[in-house]
């Protein structure tokens, strides 16, 4: 290997996304370039999330400044496979840095062989059609109906509503939904861990208007007991996010009725592609169905790299998120776009070529 570099990414947004833990207007992302010697690049992407995984861009640079030296060696998928199973803590403290690592590396095997990188991994190819949600964000009503409207037009059915905890905000939200009086509209909620106790939390849901499937993230990270007894009294699974990196979690939950939860899979805080498969396998084996989620400003790298964990398990995974591409990004670095096009849909067709099929655009 010639080089493993890092650098942060900082690619505006189109207009600045609001969030239950974070408003910011521009990725908080790094970009890892591997090279070989003769010259061929492989790409990654991690999204340091300090509130979910801990870490910054500074420590995802750290991270690549203190292990470049043994990365530099890597000729083979197996030396990932091995870097992984050696240095799980490692990784448990740098799930986003790793993601970019070995992305990088999986991209340019790929390259190096001409070969997808689902190839290399002995995965299905990809296949069909990937489906997205809409996320309507927690702005005001009136952007809020908006969306809600574009949305609509475009042929969206499944929804991700970010709830505020402000009750009137809220149930006018939710209202605008159920007026849709779509039959074929699915709601979700994500609250981003915004109620300290089960009881405050079911009776603020209890107040809002129309059917939910599902809630994600109600309580404090790790209430793994609080969400049950939620999941219980709403009768709807309780979606993991921030409670659910890594696979050591699973005794937290392999004893419930699988029906008690979904486990959202962003392949940047679980750790990269490969242990995100691990975690998606150990649900399969469970009966636990799994959301295929993104970070917000995830740029195609990330996009592709979700569409290897979702084609490899349709028959678990009940949505995806992300792929907003330039509908979220001023532009993006790479060629093609990754990104949904009308009603939430992006077609394998779109994803060519070896390792991610993906370039840096100038
Ligand atoms: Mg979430």
């Amino acid at each position: 290997m010639k080089s493993v570099h890092v650098q942060s990414l900082d690619i505006p947004f189109k207009q600045a996304f609001v969030h239950a833990s974070a408003a910011r207007a521009k990725t908080e992302s790094v970009l890892v370039t591997v090279t070989n010697e003769d010259g061929v690049e492989g790409i990654g992407e991690g999204c340091p999330r300090h509130y979910v995984t801990g870490e910054t861009i500074e420590s995802i640079q750290q991270f690549v400044d203190v292990h470049r030296g043994q990365w530099m060696a890597f000729t083979a998928v197996q030396n990932l496979k091995e870097w992984v199973a050696e240095q799980a803590a490692v990784i448990d403290e740098n799930p986003a840095a790793w993601c970019a690592v070995e992305t990088a590396f999986l991209d340019l095997f790929g390259k190096e062989a001409g070969l997808p990188i689902e190839a290399l991994l002995a995965l299905p190819a990809l296949n069909g059609q990937f489906q997205y949600s809409a996320v309507l964000g927690t702005d005001s009503l009136q952007s809020f109906e908006k969306q809600l409207q574009r949305y609509r037009l475009a042929g969206f059915t499944d929804f991700k509503v970010k709830v505020t905890g402000r009750l009137h905000e809220d149930t006018d939200k939710m209202t605008l939904l159920a007026a849709c009086q779509d039959s074929t509209i699915r709601v979700r909620l994500d609250a981003n861990n915004l109620w300290s106790d089960a009881e405050s939390a079911l009776s603020y849901l209890r107040q809002l208007p129309g059917p939910i499937v599902a809630i994600e993230e109600p309580l404090k990270v790790g209430d793994y007991d609080g969400c049950r007894l939620l999941a219980r009294e709403m009768k709807v699974p309780i979606i993991l996010d921030e409670s659910f990196l890594r696979l050591n979690q699973f005794p937290a939950i392999q004893n419930d009725s699988p029906s008690t939860w979904i486990i959202n899979i962003r392949v940047s805080k679980m750790g990269g592609v490969m242990r995100s498969l691990d975690i998606a396998r150990r649900a399969r084996e469970l009966g636990v169905s799994i959301i295929v989620g993104a970070q917000v400003g995830e740029t195609s790298i990330l996009t592709r790299a979700g569409l290897t964990v979702a084609n490899s398990h349709r028959d678990i995974v009940i949505a995806q998120e992300g792929a907003f591409g330039t509908h979220l990004l001023e532009y993006d670095i790479c060629d093609p776009v990754l990104m949904f096009g009308a009603a939430g849909q992006l077609d394998a067709k779109a994803v060519n070529g070896a390792g991610l099929g993906l370039t840096l655009s100038g």
